[in-house]
């Protein structure tokens, strides 16, 4: 479906912070010592929710990263952070520092107050320029992430135990595990566009050529079976409560393809259940 312009907006920001994420953990498969990682953390405190996107418990140390996927030039002045056309954003510094302090009082609340907490906001898009930055070590630049590396990876970490399980396993019991529908866009069975996509570029410009889907755009082919079986994931993701079947599937695909293709695979992949014109499958 068209997304309402804010919608469009937070989801290319979410994809992109996402993508931010991936580059980092990448990045962190290169560490030589030994560490517990959790990753997309949610705490609260006083009713507000903290994410904290990157948490290593080490020997001695819990590291804290927050990973940003910024693109381009941006400016700070007086404590303030902004885009180069002037828009002012909320300053990832203070966002650092906030969940900082909820990680001591943490720590100390469960026990193991004697880990030393470093934070560090991590840049990690090699486009990214920051004007008029302060000189602070917690802020890690594109430029400096391979010599950042370098660093963590002289702090020897290497006798993890029950204690480090036990801390990461205190921080997972009091994380608040989000309900991702809360977050999505409402949307309904009937708005939505109908039809195979391509699974490259997300064209919905697709012929059907000798069992294939053949990409108008990018030329991309995929095996009719393969195209099917995502389209069932999709729907199953998007409708959890609606029952598999035939006509489900042949409405959801456009009726592209057969009815009788659609039943031979259901009945491949998955598992019936009712009778004759009540069957589903799951
Ligand atoms: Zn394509």
């Amino acid at each position: 479906m068209e997304l309402a312009e804010t919608d469009k907006q937070n989801y290319l920001n979410l994809e992109k912070g996402f993508e931010g994420e991936i580059k980092f953990d990448v990045l962190m498969e290169n560490l030589q010592q030994e560490r517990l990682i959790l990753n997309d953390l949610l705490l609260e405190k006083n009713t507000t929710k903290f994410q904290l996107d990157s948490l290593h418990i080490a020997q001695e140390t819990v590291y804290h990263f927050e990973v940003k996927n910024f693109e381009g030039d941006y400016y700070m002045e007086k404590d303030r952070f902004y885009t180069y056309s002037g828009k002012e954003i909320l300053n990832p510094l203070h966002q650092l520092r906030r969940s900082e302090t909820l990680i001591h009082q943490l720590l100390q609340q469960l026990g193991y107050s004697s880990f030393q907490v470093e934070s560090y906001l991590i840049f990690v898009n090699p486009t990214f320029t920051l004007y008029q930055a302060p000189k602070n070590p917690s802020i890690i630049f594109p430029t400096q992430l391979q010599r950042f590396l370098l660093k963590m990876n002289r702090v020897p970490s290497s006798n993890l135990n029950y204690r480090h399980t036990r801390l990461g396993e205190e921080l997972l019991a009091v994380h608040r595990g989000d309900d991702p529908y809360k977050r999505l866009p409402a949307y309904s069975y009937e708005g939505l566009r109908k039809g195979f996509y391509c699974d490259l570029c997300y064209s919905f410009k697709i012929a059907l050529k000798e069992r294939k889907l053949v990409c108008m755009d990018c030329g991309c082919k995929e095996d009719i079976t393969h195209a099917l079986l995502r389209s069932i994931q999709e729907v199953k993701l998007l409708f959890p409560n609606l029952p598999i079947c035939t006509n489900t599937m042949h409405d959801w695909c456009n009726m592209t393809i057969s009815k009788k293709t659609i039943l031979k695979h259901l009945k491949h992949y998955y598992v019936p259940k009712g009778y004759g014109k009540w069957m589903y499958f799951e």
